[in-house]
C-alpha cells in the first residue's frame, strides 16, 4: 500500500499539466444544467483514451468503469458535477468562458477533471488494488430536480452496486494544500416557498373598504420567523428567508393580491417535512384570519447531505495518510445545499472539501460569483487523493 501510494502520487505529479490543461478546456466551455452535450462528448472521449468502458445515462451524465483485482470483492463510486451556472466571467484569463452568461463559477470544471484524472490513474494502476471503482459524472446539479435523482431512478446505484460513494468540492474558504472532512449532516436541504395572498384591493385612503394584502404578508413574513425560532430544536440548525415580496405598484392603491417568495433550509429531514407542515398550516390560519385568501406551494428540493461517520472517520485517515495530519481539517457545517444528498440517502457517502483558496495570489472569490477562482496546484492534489480514495476508500 506504500508503493501504491506513491505510485499514485507520482502519477497525479507526473498528469498535472494535462490535467490542467483539461480544466482549462472544460472552464473556456461551460454548460447549462442537463445542456451539458459537449462536456459529456469529451468525457467520454476521454474514458476512451484511457481505455475504460462507459455508458450514457441521464442523457448527459457518463459512468464508467475500472475493474482492479477481485472485481466483485468491493465497489465504491466516485462522482463528479459537470454542469456550470449562469453567471457573466469576470476573470482575465486565457480559459475565460467562451460562452457568453455561463460560467463554470461552482468548480464542476474542477469536479469533473479531478475524477477524469482519478479514472486515468486508476486505470494504469488496476493490478495494484482490489474492487471495482464507479465513475459518476452527473449533470444538473445546480438545478431541480438534481441530476443526482435522475441517475438514481435510472439505476446508477445498481450492476454494480456501490457499498461507498465519495464526491469533493472545491472550498474557497480553505487554504490550497489542505482538505477537510466532517461526519454527520454536512450540508443543509433547501426547498423553495411560493406563497399567494388574495384579499381585495381598494383606494389606500379606504383601508377599511380593503382586505390589505401588503398589511397582511407583513404580518405573515415577520409571524414565519417564529416557526425556526421557537419549534426546531436550536441545536440542529435550520433557516426561513422569505427573499421576495411582490405586490403593488404606486403609492395610493392597496393591491388585491401579494406574492412571497423564500428558501427553507435544514439539517434534520424529520424537523425539515414537519416544518412545511407548520408553515403551511400557520400561513393558512394567519391569512385566513385577516380575511384574504391563500395559496401555499413549497416545492421540495435537494435533501440535507449527511456523512457516514465511519466510512468518513475511514477516509480522513487515508487523507492524513495520503497528504499529512496537518493538511486535513474539520469541515464546518453549511447551509448551502447539494444534490449528493440523494446519494446519501440511499449508500454511505463521504463529500469532502479540497481547498483551492490562495490569499497571495489574490485567489479568494466565492463559488458563484462571476470571479471565482482556484489555486490550480490543486489539481494534482484532487486527482491523487480521488485516485487514493477510490484505491482504498471503503467502511
Ligand atoms: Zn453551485
Ligand atoms: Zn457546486
Amino acid at each position: 500500500m506504500i508503493h501504491l501510494k506513491q505510485t499514485i502520487k507520482d502519477l497525479a505529479k507526473k498528469y498535472s499539466n494535462e490535467f490542467i490543461d483539461i480544466r482549462h478546456h472544460l472552464h473556456a466551455n461551460p454548460e447549462l444544467s442537463y445542456e451539458e452535450f459537449e462536456t459529456s462528448a469529451f468525457i467520454q472521449k476521454k474514458l476512451q483514451a484511457f481505455d475504460i468502458p462507459y455508458q450514457v445515462m441521464a442523457t448527459t451524465g457518463v459512468v464508467g468503469v475500472i475493474e482492479g483485482n477481485n472485481p466483485s470483492s468491493r465497489t465504491i463510486a466516485l462522482r463528479a458535477d459537470i454542469d456550470a451556472l449562469p453567471i457573466i466571467e469576470e476573470n482575465d484569463i486565457s480559459y475565460k468562458s467562451t460562452k457568453k452568461g455561463i460560467m463554470h463559477a461552482c468548480g464542476h470544471d474542477v469536479h469533473t477533471t479531478c475524477l477524469l484524472g482519478a479514472a486515468k490513474i486508476l486505470k494504469e494502476t488496476a493490478a495494484e488494488w482490489n474492487g471495482t471503482v464507479k465513475l459518476i459524472f452527473q449533470p444538473g446539479e445546480e438545478r431541480n430536480p438534481g441530476g443526482a435523482s435522475i441517475m438514481i431512478k435510472e439505476g446508477v446505484l445498481q450492476n454494480p452496486a456501490p457499498q461507498a460513494i465519495f464526491g469533493l468540492h472545491v472550498h474557497p474558504q480553505l487554504p490550497i494544500g489542505q482538505l477537510s472532512f466532517r461526519g454527520g449532516q454536512v450540508m443543509a436541504s433547501a426547498d423553495e416557498i411560493y406563497i399567494t395572498i388574495k384579499g381585495k384591493g381598494g383606494h389606500a385612503a379606504a383601508p377599511h373598504l380593503t382586505v390589505d394584502t401588503i398589511l397582511i404578508a407583513s404580518t405573515l413574513i415577520v409571524s414565519l420567523q417564529q416557526i425556526v425560532s421557537r419549534n426546531n430544536n436550536p441545536l440542529s440548525p435550520s433557516v426561513l428567508s422569505i427573499c421576495s415580496i411582490q405586490g403593488g405598484h404606486t403609492t395610493n392603491v392597496i393591491p388585491s393580491e401579494v406574492k412571497l417568495m423564500g428558501t427553507f433550509r435544514a439539517l434534520d429531514e424529520k424537523w425539515r417535512f414537519k416544518a412545511h407542515e407548520l408553515i403551511k398550516k400557520q400561513a393558512t390560519e394567519l391569512v385566513r384570519a385577516m380575511g384574504a385568501e391563500i395559496d401555499v406551494l413549497i416545492d421540495v428540493g435537494y435533501p440535507s447531505v449527511y456523512n457516514h461517520e465511519e466510512l468518513t472517520a475511514a477516509s480522513r485517515k487515508l487523507a492524513e495518510d495520503y497528504m499529512g495530519t496537518e493538511h486535513v481539517e474539520t469541515t464546518e457545517v453549511r447551509m448551502g445545499a447539494e444534490d449528493f444528498g440523494y446519494y446519501t440517502q440511499q449508500i454511505p457517502g463521504c463529500f469532502y472539501r479540497l481547498g483551492v483558496m490562495n490569499e497571495e495570489k489574490g485567489i479568494t472569490s466565492g463559488v458563484h460569483t462571476p470571479t471565482f477562482n482556484i489555486d490550480e496546484s490543486a489539481i494534482e492534489i484532487g486527482i491523487g487523493m480521488m485516485a487514493w480514495l477510490g484505491a482504498n476508500g471503503k467502511l
